[in-house]
């Protein structure tokens, strides 16, 4: 028999988040107040999260232990199916083996819960009634919503407004979980305010949603906010995926050759392959080669540059060390609403300048027809983010098949793409496009990078 899925027992869930901060060869650089240009401290972030979340984000232990009440959560849907795609291998002919990750089952079809249930129950356990965030796609804000209403908190969502209109659905799925939800940039904050001021038409971005969710939640009683990628404690609750997969692998009896993810903040392919480019770095895995795949349209890592800048667009939060197209950069509205960030997590810049991890661009159009083969031979309907990933795997399995090698490739997939139905009619009808990159508007947003003191 040829084994398809490889699942684990509930019992074999991690029970610990794994932390890559004190295993990194260099430190991480700090994050800095813009103010001052000083490092910033726990209490500087304190107006944002709850301590035990602060804590996280700078914590030097290897590992933290998953809260039980985070746990009998997680158990609705994980551990989720490492899955062997031996159809799509067959349809590609190549000698290459093809696992994938699975992240879809989770009740919001993504891997974004595994992050919002922590967040909503430290939130809850330090007394605080409301969140707020921002939400591209909407993705993050239905998972938020979700963990929500496992723990009983208040949530406003600022959802970029080119996909309010485009993805009604996530908005509605928000709203059937208690969440509310609104159009960025809203009149609501002045930072929204400012930008309509200018620009009454704009289609918004996650800069300017950032904005809006941070000005609410330090102007509003009982309130924090909420992150759904790029930050450390994210990057840190993601690395259940990880973890489960290693297992699993060992369960294949294979070690990944290759393992390929979407970046759009970094963090479900960080929560993949943290745990094993851990192995990288200690050189027990000198020859493992990790793939950070974005959109050529908002080409972070590959074009950005590594520098301090502004995770929002109104200059609210302090300054990140991270690969950035400039934080006024308004990314061209491609359907991958998840991967429209102009930075990007700084652990995952910091892996790629120590040459841990390597990066991609590939076209909208390309990543859809990759999207179509998935669908056409494994079954799942994958979210647009996700066609990228899977962009590189088949890309990668076909230079298997030129060199005859039987590489063992891992795709991090993040999720579905049943509220993306419209972005495949489009692909299936040729309507889709490819958006060049916009080089004129990356020039001009990275003239408006802060100065930070030497
Ligand atoms: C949000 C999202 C992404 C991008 O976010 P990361 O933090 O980079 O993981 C990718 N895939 C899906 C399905 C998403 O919802």
């Amino acid at each position: 028999m040829e084994q398809t899925k490889f699942i684990l027992a509930e019992k074999d869930m991690p029970t610990r988040w794994y932390n890559i901060l004190p295993d990194l060869p260099e430190p991480l650089p700090p994050v800095l107040h813009p103010g001052t240009g000083k490092p910033i401290g726990p209490q500087d972030m304190a107006p944002l999260f709850p301590m035990e979340i602060i804590m996280q984000e700078f914590s030097p232990l290897n590992y933290v232990d998953i809260p039980e009440e985070v746990q009998a959560v997680y158990r609705v849907w994980r551990p989720t199916v490492l899955y062997r795609a031996r159809r799509l291998e067959k349809a590609l002919d190549t000698p290459a083996r093809i696992f994938y990750k699975y992240e879809g089952t989770s009740p919001a079809g993504s891997h974004k819960p595994n992050t919002a249930i922590a967040q909503a129950y430290y939130n809850k356990k330090a007394g605080i009634k409301r969140l707020t965030t921002e939400t591209g796609a909407g993705q993050w804000g239905s998972a938020l919503a979700l963990g929500c209403m496992y723990f009983g908190l208040e949530l406003k969502v600022y959802m970029v407004k080119v996909s309010y209109h485009q993805k009604p659905y996530r908005r509605m799925m928000m709203e059937t979980w208690g969440a509310k939800c609104v159009p960025s940039p809203s009149p609501d904050t002045r930072s929204g305010q400012a930008v309509l001021a200018t620009d009454p038409e704009s289609p918004g971005s996650l800069g300017i949603a950032i904005s809006e969710a941070i000005e609410d939640a330090v102007t509003s009683k009982d309130t924090k906010y909420s992150i759904g990628s790029v930050a450390n404690h994210v990057l840190l609750h993601q690395t259940v995926i990880g973890q489960e997969a290693m297992k699993q692998m060992e369960m294949a009896g294979f070690y990944p050759d290759i393992i390929v993810g979407c970046i759009g903040g970094g963090s479900n392919f960080a929560g993949m392959f943290l745990p094993f480019v851990k192995d990288k770095v200690q050189g027990k895995r000198p020859n493992l080669r990790i793939i950070c795949v974005e959109p050529s349209s908002c080409p972070s890592l590959t074009k950005g540059i590594y520098c301090y800048d502004f995770g929002d667009t109104a200059g609210l939060t302090p300054l990140f060390k991270m690969h950035t197209l400039g934080h006024t950069f308004m990314p061209p509205p491609v359907h991958a609403g998840g991967l429209r960030y102009h930075g990007m997590a700084p652990i995952i810049c910091h892996l790629y300048r120590l040459g841990f991890v390597e990066a991609r661009a590939v076209p909208q159009v390309a990543t859809f027809e990759a999207g179509v083969t998935f669908a056409r031979t494994e079954g799942f309907v994958s979210a647009p983010e996700t066609n990228h990933a899977i962009r590189v795997t088949i890309d990668e399995a076909l230079k298997c098949r030129e060199t005859g090698e039987a590489k063992t490739i891992l795709l991090a997939h993040s999720g579905h793409g049943h509220f993306d139905m419209a972005a495949y009619d489009q692909y299936l009808t040729g309507k889709l496009s490819d958006y060049e990159y916009p080089e004129e508007k990356v020039r001009e947003a990275l003239a408006h990078l802060p100065k930070v003191p030497a």
